[in-house]
């Protein structure tokens, strides 16, 4: 027996939902680059229902128990005095989302003594101190491909979302006014416009292969290069790091891991060789952009916009910055999170489960670290480190006004 700590957020506030919008989801074969969506023997839930929050369950909780295994779900994650924290001490195995992340400290895995398996039921580890992880010898797992279309339509949107000015837009019409001047002041074209990505994975190529048709110029940073078919298909300039790219762009997009290598990569600096006026959008992660930096640009007109949907830490503080800064775009962390998604990843963590209680390998294309060392995805895409400090910080949401 086994005992399994689950993360969620919360229900929504007016309950769990009894209906949806839309019946069912459309059918995907296979990601873009042939691999496989996940391969669970069964799934014990309706696709299209709301998985990611406390009372989904990732639609785990009849598989867990009829093997014998103890699960827990809770939304309560920060803070020494939380149930995630309490229920730690003896788990074998947490699952937690990037959305609403149970930070897995160096601390907190000092204290659990038992556990061997981080699942990230989504994509991007960081919030596991994966240093920690390799020196215990934890096998760290996430649903690799399974919301990575899904941010590329969030990236396509953001960047039309700041480049047309599309919210102040929209609230002058919710404020019952019709004030084209205000509106059209700030409006552009994206056509013509160059457009970078730092790293051009699975995100980053879908974000390039989405914008394509708007006729832009498009450019990307990547450790690896894109194989030279797909250079010429999309028309791309490559760059050798993002210091190069900006300088030439009106609008980047970051599509990278949060690791040692791209913590704080756009600080003061680096914003400081963008084009006056160009737009930034970080789906990725928000500790990859320096919070005060970012808003300081939105307020002196050297960034025109910043959108995104990642903070630091999460849930970020009601007084974080980029909740008030000028010409924002922010979401809460959400576009992994779609339905569709959601059916995807929570299929993928029950195919890591089934792999891990029946002792077959599971996917290398899922594995972060295991064996001591970063392994699959992650010995692709990370560096060795530790990128959670500060973590502690989520817990002011609870504790503050
Ligand atoms: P991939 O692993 O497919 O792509 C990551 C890419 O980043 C790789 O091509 C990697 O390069 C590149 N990279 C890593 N470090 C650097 C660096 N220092 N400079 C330039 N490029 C770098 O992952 P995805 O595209 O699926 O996801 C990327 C990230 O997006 C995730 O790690 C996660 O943080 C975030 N994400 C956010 C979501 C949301 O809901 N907002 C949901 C899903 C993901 P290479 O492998 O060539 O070395």
């Amino acid at each position: 027996m086994s005992k399994v700590v689950c993360v969620l957020y919360d229900d929504p506030v007016d309950g769990y939902p009894k209906s949806y919008p839309r019946d069912g989801l459309p059918k995907i074969e296979k990601y873009p680059d042939g691999q496989t969506l996940p391969t669970p023997k069964a799934i014990d839930f309706a696709p299209g229902a709301l998985l990611g929050s406390v009372s989904g369950e990732l639609g785990l909780r009849k598989y867990l128990e009829s093997q014998g295994h103890k699960f827990v779900v809770t939304s309560d994650k920060d803070g020494p005095d939380s149930r995630f924290e309490r229920e730690l001490a003896d788990a074998e195995i947490v699952i937690s989302q990037p959305f609403w992340p149970a930070y897995l400290t160096a601390e907190r895995i000092a204290k659990a003594k038992n556990l061997k398996l981080a699942v990230t039921a989504g994509i991007g580890s960081d919030h596991v101190d994966l240093q920690a992880a390799m020196d215990r010898g934890m096998t760290v797992a996430e649903v690799t491909y399974c919301n990575s279309i899904s941010v590329s339509e969030h990236v396509v949107m953001m960047i039309l979302g700041l480049v047309r000015n599309y919210i102040p837009s929209y609230q002058w019409v919710v404020k019952g006014g019709w004030n084209i001047a205000d509106c059209a002041a700030r409006s552009y074209d994206l056509e013509g416009m160059h457009v970078g990505t730092v790293a051009a994975g699975r995100i980053g190529l879908a974000v390039l292969r989405r914008l394509k048709p708007f006729e832009v110029k498009l450019h990307y940073t990547d450790r690896h290069r894109l194989p030279a078919e797909v250079e010429r298909e999309l028309n791309l300039t490559w760059h050798p790091n993002a210091e190069a790219m900006v300088k030439v762009c009106d609008v980047v997009t970051i599509n990278a891991p949060l690791h040692p290598e791209t913590e704080n990569l756009f600080n003061e600096t680096l914003i400081a060789k963008m084009k006056r006026g160009a737009y930034l959008i970080n789906t990725a992660r928000g500790k990859i952009c320096n919070r005060d930096a970012v808003a300081r640009a939105l307020e002196t007109g050297q960034l025109a916009g910043y959108a995104g949907d990642v903070w630091f830490p999460q849930p970020a503080p009601k007084d974080h910055p980029w909740r008030t800064m000028p010409h924002h775009g922010m979401t809460p962390h959400i576009s992994g999170t779609s339905l569709s998604a959601q059916t995807r990843y929570a299929a993928g963590v029950r195919e890591i489960l089934e792999c891990w209680f029946e002792k077959r390998p599971i996917r290398n294309e899922y594995l972060i670290v295991s064996g001591g060392k970063l392994a699959g995805t992650g010995a692709h895409s990370y560096s060795a480190g530790n990128a959670t400090s500060g973590s502690e910080e989520a817990a002011k949401f609870k504790t503050k006004a």
